[in-house]
């Protein structure tokens, strides 16, 4: 493992090595590494010639101070847990390399429906930022393969977009599986401001999800989201549901409420326990 924090030469060593015909696969991340990253890095590794994690906790894409403040901050222990990967590069650019001008806080890219609904309606401005940050680590580390977690799946969704449909770059984007602990909580760096309580109540989340996935042929989607919103909220440590929703999983349209489900859907959803914002998500199919 190379730790590298020079954006400039980041991207002059990538460069180099698609010129020498290697091929790159990049893992973004903001840190605090847990297993769920870990399974996107051994999968890039296994799929490239060269493999670069960046970790970078972007600051555009907090809509709550607070929250960016909390963010959990380690990278001691990420490099412990990375050290042992061979051909792994490892980029921490500062915060002036990644934003040099004052133009932090601006929106360049229109995602549309995308960025508007779901953790765009509850985080304004969140997409704006995942969009400004992804397409200038993507200057520093010009891949050709792009490594994400099904976790964020709108996050997902908008990337492609702003790849394929926007900044029409030749890059494969693979979409990996969400990584869980053994109670069906997905692995999430904010699970650590979790307490003993929280954390127990913290499973209704999959459990729900989950329910949702076993029931949607059988009530309406207007239905299976009343009712998983009160399966949550019953939990003692839940401050409220931000959303529970039952969408197609290609383009994230609402199908009519009095509607069934079918396998193309996706039930996402983000909880508040009790200060710590969590989101997930399970495809019908
Ligand atoms: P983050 O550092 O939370 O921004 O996440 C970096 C990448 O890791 C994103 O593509 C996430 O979707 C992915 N990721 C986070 N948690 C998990 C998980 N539990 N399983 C799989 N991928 C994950």
């Amino acid at each position: 493992m190379i730790l590298n924090d020079q954006a400039g030469d980041m991207r002059h060593t990538c460069q180099e090595w698609k010129k020498s015909g290697l091929q790159v696969g990049f893992v973004p991340t903001m840190g605090a590494l847990h297993e769920g990253h870990l399974t996107l890095v051994r999968r890039a590794l296994a799929e490239n010639d060269k493999t670069v994690i960046s970790i970078f906790v972007n600051p555009t894409q907090f809509n709550d101070p607070e929250d960016y403040k909390k963010y959990p901050r380690n990278l001691s222990q990420d490099i412990r847990q990375l050290e042992s990967f061979e051909d792994l590069t490892v980029f921490h650019p500062s915060e002036e390399a990644i934003y040099p001008s004052a133009k932090k806080m601006s929106g360049e890219y229109d995602f549309g429906y995308l960025a508007t609904m779901l953790e765009g309606a509850h985080r304004p401005g969140h997409f704006a930022g995942v969009g400004q940050v992804v397409a200038r680590l993507l200057h520093f580390v010009p891949a050709s393969k792009l490594y994400l977690g099904q976790k964020d799946y709108q996050q997902f969704l908008v990337i492609s977009k702003l790849i394929h449909d926007i900044l029409k770059l030749p890059i494969e984007i693979i979409c990996c599986p969400i990584i869980r602990e053994p109670d069906g909580l997905a692995m999430s760096s904010r699970n650590v401001r979790l307490n003993k309580e929280q954390r127990r109540d913290a499973a209704v989340l999959f459990e729900t999800l989950l329910w949702a996935k076993n029931n949607y042929k059988k009530i309406s989607v207007s239905e299976l989201e009343q009712q998983a919103i009160s399966m949550i909220s019953a939990k003692e440590h839940v401050l409220g549901v931000d959303y529970f929703k039952v969408v197609s999983a290609v383009n994230l349209k609402t199908p009519p409420s009095h509607k069934i489900a079918d396998d193309s859907c996706i039930a996402l959803s983000a909880v508040n326990f009790e200060g710590v914002r969590l989101i997930d998500n399970i495809m019908f199919k």
